[in-house]
């Protein structure tokens, strides 16, 4: 493992990070300066920005712009980079094996590794912004599209407010997304959604994002998992019954705290297990984690956000629209995937309605196994209607 001022070439605890979403970076970052062997593990070479995904998916940015590269990250914060997936932990003998075979002995080890889709239930897309292409399609008559969200709860946005969830509803109907609440999906067939109530949604497109779940191979790994196959962590983020391996970010699951899904939860559960370990390799106990709540926001389409902040302050609108793409952009890993995503978004944005706002390139190898960005079947589903 890597050197670097004050931190030991050779000997000194291991530390192994495996995932480098939000919570494995930001445990590095807190490790920057422990007299530690620092190593991160992740199965890509670079990290992704998943909020901006939706606008890679529809054309607003370049996949570049939301991803940034491993090596770079490690070596400015003192670790170094495996490019390789955790395959089995051996908690007794302080190992991990790799998929690619190599045997890694470590002091503590960090799971950050996020999670997967899961195949239930509904919820939706905003598949409407790509109306804004009318200029690259004239011959796609508007009277044909039909865009349906169909979700199975009674409102959208469950985490917000229900003034906010209303907001979202309207605009997303303002939009003419065909919004179907309280509904339940039975089947999905290649052109058709099939509804419990047995009426069927005919979709050229089905766009599948309705929750997630912890990814298989976690259940081969022996460790405590609870609901959502989340791994089962004590108070102080370590793994219940371990007292070397922490799990942290989507992953966690913190007995009296369950925690959102999303980047904040990721960055501070990440961030407290990398310091909780600087403690412990210092003799001292390890304290427990805390959430500080920020707020929550979501994106609707083009300005239109909704942004619920602690203390009850809730902004819809151009402005919690503004504000959702400052802070996302803020946010972005690498000065170069800022200026290039706010210039692909500005060019999008400012544009809007002539069809060049868009980015093109060749479709995607045909399987991205455990990528992040995936439509798959599934929920919100867009369809043409053949001409009569
Ligand atoms: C499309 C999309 C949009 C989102 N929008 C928002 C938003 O607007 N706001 C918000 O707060 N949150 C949003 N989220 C949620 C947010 O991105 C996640 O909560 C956050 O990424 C979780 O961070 P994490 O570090 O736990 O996991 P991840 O970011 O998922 O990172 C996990 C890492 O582990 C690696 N990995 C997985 N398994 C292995 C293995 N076996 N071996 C080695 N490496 C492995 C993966 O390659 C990945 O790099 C969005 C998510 C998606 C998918």
């Amino acid at each position: 493992m890597s050197a670097r001022r004050g931190r030991p070439a050779d000997g000194g605890p291991r530390v192994i990070v495996v995932g480098a979403g939000f919570a494995g970076l930001a445990a590095v970052k807190a490790l920057d300066r422990a007299d530690a062997q620092v190593m991160l593990v992740d199965r890509n070479i670079y990290s992704t920005f998943q909020p901006l995904l939706y606008q890679v998916a529809t054309g607003g940015l370049n996949p570049g712009d939301v991803a940034f590269p491993l090596r770079v990250f490690a070596s400015k914060h003192g670790a170094r980079f495996r490019h390789s997936e955790l395959q089995s932990i051996d908690a007794a003998g302080r190992r991990i094996t790799l998929t690619d075979g190599a045997v890694l002995d470590y002091d503590y080890l960090v799971l950050g590794i996020g999670v997967s889709a899961a195949y239930y239930g509904v919820t939706g897309a905003a598949l409407a912004e790509l109306r804004a292409l009318d200029d690259a399609f004239p011959e796609v008559d508007r009277a044909d599209e039909n865009i349906r969200l169909v979700e199975m709860a009674p409102a959208l946005l469950a985490p917000f407010h229900p003034k906010l969830q209303a907001n979202a509803l309207t605009e997303l109907r303002r939009r003419g997304v065909d919004v179907h609440l309280n509904t339940k999906i039975k089947e999905i067939t290649e052109d058709r959604v099939i509804l419990e109530n047995g009426d069927e949604l005919p979709s050229d497109v089905t766009v599948w994002a309705a929750g997630v779940s912890g990814p298989a191979g976690v259940s081969q790994w022996g460790l405590p998992q609870g609901h959502g196959g989340r791994i089962e962590v004590g108070h102080d983020l370590r793994v219940a019954g371990q007292d070397r391996i922490f799990a942290v970010g989507d992953i966690a699951l913190i007995d009296d705290q369950p925690l959102s899904q999303v980047a904040q939860p990721a960055i501070q559960t990440g961030r407290h297990a990398g310091r909780q370990i600087v403690r412990l390799i210092a003799g001292r106990p390890a304290q427990p984690f805390r959430y500080h709540d920020k707020g929550i926001m979501a994106t609707i389409g083009r300005r239109s956000a909704v942004v619920e902040l602690p203390h009850g302050v809730r902004i819809h609108g151009t402005l919690a629209w503004l504000a959702w793409l400052g802070l996302h952009l803020f946010y972005l890993l690498g000065g170069r995937n800022r200026l290039s995503a706010m210039l692909n978004l500005s060019y999008r944005y400012l544009i809007w309605g002539h069809g060049g706002g868009v980015i093109v390139g060749d479709d995607p190898p045909a399987a991205l196994p455990g990528g992040p960005a995936q439509l798959v079947p599934g929920a919100a589903a867009g369809s043409r209607q053949p001409p009569p």
